[in-house]
């Protein structure tokens, strides 16, 4: 396993716990940002099926109510939807941390589980044979397996020697990322304001707290970035329509380029691509880490049955299996976000109509709003047993 982000963290607790014997080349701790991850129902059951979750809890608020609002101030402006957990059964659609608290948590649950060596150290070199990969570290030494997860992010040396060609879009839009405090309650309810040039989204923190996602252009955020705190607190709040009464953005922010990454396979040669190393989406929806932890919940389960059934690990069976499996799942979601964002930044009619009869048929017709919400919190087409909070 290369790579101790979240994503990789999640796959080494879940294949070492299942008792087969990994090592975490985790790197050098990064470091710390302060963005959060919604966490969606099914993720949330595999991180509890894992240990992971009685962890970091308490840090997490509950997603009972998703707003979208649109800002866009355009001829074709869509009506409010509101999605409630309750109308599909579930106490809460998912649950927001930040990933300080998650990432400390993976990592204390990681450091007991007993078949799981942590190697706080860079992977310098990694090299394909026909039946093993070799792995060189920053330190000299190397390291031999069957199978490499890999999880190291977004410019995955694994990835690069497995010769796994990506495609990438690049989107005209940065997103800052902030916490606050607030006077109003949230009353656990997540909004989205769909602006002309991205999402401003709101989700609840636990007390009076929130983070925001702020999507704008990316002179408008070199502009945002540079305001003292009280214009800042004021910014936002404006930008906020002051939903949740007067805000104190807290010390220390994110900026982020949008672009979108996909590999053209999600798995060969020895090598099972998990996280960012395989798939960079837009924070639109909450997707990028639940499909990362989807991504870990397989290749655990996928490693686990070939081990018990004395198969190669890491062989072209496991790997083409974990390719056609995780294909569908990550290129749906990549795609509705590509498209909604696209109709956010289109100035042509027809596009924004199709967006704004989107959400009017979605606020009108509830089966349909309701089949959706089921898909967005347990997609139909990749549940792994982890997410549905069995073992492995
Ligand atoms: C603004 C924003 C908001 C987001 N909000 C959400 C959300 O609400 N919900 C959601 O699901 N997702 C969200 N995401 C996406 C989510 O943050 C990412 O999917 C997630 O952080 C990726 O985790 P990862 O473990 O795949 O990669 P990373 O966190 O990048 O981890 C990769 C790790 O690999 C290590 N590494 C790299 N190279 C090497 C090497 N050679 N040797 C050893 N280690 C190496 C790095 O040091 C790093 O620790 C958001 C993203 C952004 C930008």
């Amino acid at each position: 396993m290369v790579g101790g982000g979240p994503a990789g963290l999640t796959a080494a607790i879940a294949l070492a716990g299942a008792g087969v014997p990994t090592a975490l080349i985790a790197g050098r701790a990064g470091r710390g940002d302060n963005r959060t991850t919604a966490l969606l129902a099914g993720s949330v059951s595999a991180l509890d099926a894992l240990g992971v979750w009685p962890r970091c809890r308490a840090q997490a608020a509950p997603l009972r109510t998703m707003r979208i609002v649109d800002d866009t101030d355009r001829l074709w402006r869509a009506p409010e939807v509101r999605f409630e957990a309750g109308e599909i059964g579930l106490d809460a659609f998912g649950w927001n941390i930040e990933n300080r608290h998650l990432v400390a948590a993976l990592r204390a649950r990681a450091a007991e589980v007993a078949e799981l060596r942590r190697i706080d150290e860079e992977a310098r070199a990694v090299a394909i044979g026909d039946d093993r990969v070799t792995v060189a570290l920053a330190g000299g030494a190397e390291l031999a397996a069957k199978l490499v997860v890999a999880a190291d992010g977004r410019r995955s040396i694994c990835r690069a020697a497995a010769g796994i060609e990506t495609d990438s879009r690049s989107y005209p839009q940065t997103a800052l990322t902030f916490n606050l405090g607030h006077a109003r309650e949230h009353r656990d309810i997540s909004t989205e304001f769909h602006t002309a040039h991205g999402p401003f989204t709101l989700v609840p923190l636990p007390g009076a707290r929130s983070s925001l996602v702020c999507v704008v252009a990316p002179s408008e955020a070199e502009r945002i970035e540079q305001l003292d705190p009280a214009a800042l607190d004021e910014e936002i709040e404006r930008r906020g329509h002051s939903i949740l009464g007067k805000v104190a953005v807290e010390p220390g922010h994110g900026a982020f380029r949008l672009g979108a990454e996909t590999a053209r396979r999600f798995a060969a040669r020895r090598i099972a691509l998990v996280g960012e190393a395989g798939h960079v989406i837009p924070p639109i929806g909450a997707q990028g880490l639940n499909l990362g932890l989807r991504d870990a919940a397989t290749i655990g389960e996928l490693a686990v049955a070939a081990r018990r059934d004395g198969a190669d690990v890491g062989g072209a069976r496991l790997t083409d299996e974990y390719d056609r499996r995780r294909r569908p799942d990550v290129r749906s979601r990549t795609a509705a976000v590509d498209l909604l964002n696209r109709t956010l930044l289109s100035d042509f009619l027809p596009a924004q109509s199709v967006r704004g009869l989107g959400l009017y048929v979605l606020d009108r017709i509830g089966p349909l709003r309701r089949a959706m919400m089921r898909e967005g919190v347990t997609p139909r087409l990749a549940e792994p047993r982890l997410m549905r909070g069995e073992a492995l």
